[in-house]
């Protein structure tokens, strides 16, 4: 599956002003630099795309995209900006905490996380607080291009093991690059199937 045509819709902070109607909704999310616009980007075919929309002082917003007037890609800040709190999901601003626990529309989140990198507290701690929470969410692991696969393998692997200390499985995981489209059709593909 190829995106066709993505248009911007709305930037905003507050959910009672995202779209009204029933489409579904796909967000992303990750801490800052994770690679989330470049992602964005590379599924959009579009090299622009997110850029457009994190100009400074539009980075704290929600950024709804309209997908083959079907669904809504949402782009939503990154977290892990400011010095790490001891309980940093205390920090993560409301607005986040309001559209994904309230959004009805949101079918599922993608939570990027960089493959270079060990376990980060603050994305254990948030993917934690989604489980509480019930939310549906996969993994994105990003910039897979900077690694061998040996490495790759061995730091999914040190991951799914930190994961299985609070997890009983795995959730859904991709394995993408932005440089390179790797898992690219992966998440379209699992995005139509879910909307099918
Ligand atoms: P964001 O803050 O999460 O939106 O991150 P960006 O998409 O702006 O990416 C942060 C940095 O990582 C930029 O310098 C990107 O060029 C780089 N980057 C993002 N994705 C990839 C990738 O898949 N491969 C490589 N090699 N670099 C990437």
């Amino acid at each position: 599956m190829e995106i066709k045509q993505v248009e911007f819709v709305i930037s905003n902070t507050n959910i009672a002003k995202c779209p009204q109607d029933k489409k579904p909704e796909y967000a992303f999310i990750g801490r800052s630099n994770v690679g989330k616009s470049s992602l964005i980007n590379c599924l959009a075919n579009n090299k622009k795309l997110a850029h457009t929309s994190s100009k400074p002082g539009k980075t704290q917003l929600i950024n709804h995209f309209i997908v083959d007037e079907t669904w809504y890609l949402v782009d939503l800040p990154g977290y892990g900006y400011a010095k790490v709190s001891k309980n940093s999901r205390q920090k993560f601003q409301k607005m986040i905490e309001d559209y994904i626990l309230e959004r009805p529309n949101l079918i599922n989140l993608f939570v990027l996380i960089d493959s270079r990198i060990p376990p980060q507290q603050i994305d254990l701690e948030f993917m934690e607080w989604l489980g509480e929470n019930q939310v549906p969410f996969s993994m994105v692991y990003t910039k897979i291009d900077k690694l061998k696969s040996n490495q790759l393998n061995k730091n999914l692997h040190t991951y799914h093991k930190k994961m299985l200390e609070s997890w009983a499985e795995i959730p859904v995981y991709f394995a993408t690059s932005a440089e390179t489209g790797a898992g690219k059709t992966e998440i379209l593909s699992y995005i139509a199937e879910i909307n099918r």
